[in-house]
């Protein structure tokens, strides 16, 4: 297994910070286990759901000094789980260990319009945007874009938060209201065909993996069920992994890469946003690899070489929101009654209406029928007397975008 790593590799035994305690942290927490790695936590919480398994966590604010030295003093290589953290943070700490991927790398992903300027200088194809800063600014750029239009905050924003979309020009002046002194970004509402993801891995010697093209739908601006292999057409699919491997390496990025795609309504491909690290829409590869997402950006923080991406099941992914919790602590134990379907459980104590609670993934003999079976059992749990009676979270088209969500 450890055969050919790269010079500069740790082996297991090693303490592997990660900076942030949500799910995705969690998740690799405990891939850094099982390959017998320690994981080592900084969270600005108590009882994250990354540091009630990782071996040690450093609680603390991420501009903390004394907590920035905590963290990097029990660690021999750094990643991050979230984007929206200081890039100064990620930059002290490399001053003293290894951050993989790079700092700057997290720089140009987690501000919008850097990120979208990135890749438009590069060629790749993105929605018509325009940078605001005023009242003014908005007004020439919905001439400019046209409508229906979408307004996003540049920083801090993730599952349709900080967006605003714009139907007509009444619309403008809530958005502005609503996000007045924010930097932002407007972006052509795109009509949408289907969104998709590649989740793309690139070692410290070059290697990019990706387990090929997931097919996505949301519900409210925030993702719902992901299926692999996506269903879409082998021209399409090697496109889309083309750009997504081009990204990667243009980057220059060590870790595991998202690339989100729009697939538009004339069949084109369109980079939405990229995250440097484990994605929700990957949380299937779980199940259905032999590496998963987060056994792969271990792999690739710590130099070794990177697993085998093939997915060999069909699967989908069911998200967990804290909704499901509406009529009281779902039926969990209904689960047992399927086959092929896993339940995951970030440890959250508070289910609010559209945070993460946990997702479930199930296998089939096509991504169709995987996605049939992780919606039925979702169904189930939460309480429904008939499980194919109504599909849960499923009453709204992923092309279809609400006003200003909060
Ligand atoms: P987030 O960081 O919240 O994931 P995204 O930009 O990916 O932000 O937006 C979330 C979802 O909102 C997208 O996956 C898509 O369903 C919808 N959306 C965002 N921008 C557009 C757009 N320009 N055209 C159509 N739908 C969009
Ligand atoms: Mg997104």
């Amino acid at each position: 297994m450890w055969s050919t790593p790269s010079q500069d590799w740790f082996s297991p035994g090693a303490n592997l910070g990660i900076l942030g305690g949500g799910q995705l942290g969690r998740m690799f927490a405990l891939a850094a286990r099982s390959l017998g790695y320690r994981g080592h936590v900084f969270s600005e919480e108590k009882n994250s759901p990354a540091g009630q398994v990782a071996d040690s966590e450093t609680v603390g604010d991420f501009l903390d000094e004394d907590a920035i030295a905590r963290f990097s003093a029990g660690i021999d290589v750094a990643t991050f789980e979230i984007e929206n953290l200081p890039y100064e943070t990620a930059l002290r700490i490399s001053e003293m260990v290894p951050v993989r991927p790079d700092p700057s790398i997290l720089r140009v992903c987690q501000h919008r319009t850097r990120e979208k300027n990135f890749l438009a200088a590069n060629g790749f194809p993105v929605a018509p945007f325009v940078d605001i800063n005023s009242d003014q600014d908005l007004q020439d750029g919905l001439r400019l874009i046209g409508m229906p239009a979408i307004l996003k905050t540049v920083d801090g924003g993730y599952d349709g938060k900080g967006q605003c979309f714009i139907a007509k020009p009444s619309d403008a002046a809530t958005a502005i209201a609503r996000h007045a002194g924010q930097a932002m970004v407007l972006e052509k509402a795109i009509d949408l065909a289907m969104e998709l993801s590649v989740i793309v891995a690139r070692g410290s010697d070059g290697h990019v993996a990706h387990w090929g093209v997931i097919a996505n739908r949301h519900e409210h601006h925030i993702l719902d069920v992901s299926m692999a292999p996506g269903e879409i057409a082998p021209e399409l699919a090697d496109e889309a992994i083309t750009m997504a491997t081009e990204i990667a390496q243009q980057l220059d990025l060590v870790g595991v890469m998202c690339v989100e795609f729009f697939l538009d309504s004339r069949g084109k491909l369109l980079v939405n946003e990229l995250a440097p690290r484990p994605h929700n829409s990957g949380h299937l590869t779980i199940e259905a690899s032999p590496t998963s997402q987060f056994e792969q950006q271990v792999r690739a923080i710590c130099g070794l070489p990177l697993g085998s991406t093939a997915i060999v099941r069909p699967a989908a992914m069911a998200n967990l929101l804290g909704d499901l919790w509406d009529e009281g602590v779902p039926h969990f134990e209904r689960i047992s009654a399927y086959r092929n379907v896993r339940l995951h459980l970030y440890g959250k104590a508070n289910p609010r209406p559209g945070r993460k609670m946990g997702h479930v993934t199930a296998l089939g003999r096509t991504p169709a029928e995987a996605g049939r079976i992780v919606r039925k059992a979702r169904n189930a749990i939460r309480g429904n007397e008939n499980p194919q009676a109504t599909d849960f979270g499923a009453s709204v088209e992923s092309t279809q975008l609400l006003p200003c969500p909060s």
